[in-house]
């Protein structure tokens, strides 16, 4: 008798094959970030990216650790 075989798939979004099992958490996708981008998640940090320049064109960074 075998043990029942592991599918394995491939990722929707890079081909890369994927063992579907509870080690892969992101499956069908080999990992959350190919995950993200089938979701269409991308979009939402494209958004984050332009407000960050709207910040580098405002007087630069007063996020330093270093403050008390
Ligand atoms: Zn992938």
């Amino acid at each position: 008798m075998s043990q029942d075989e592991t599918p394995i798939v491939n990722c929707p979004d890079c081909g890369k094959s994927v063992i579907w099992n509870e080690n892969s958490p992101f499956r069908p996708f080999c990992s959350k970030r190919c995950q993200l981008i089938d979701l269409g998640e991308w979009a939402a940090e494209e958004k984050v990216i332009q407000g960050s320049q709207l910040y580098s064109n405002h007087d630069g960074w007063s996020e330093e650790p270093d403050r008390n």
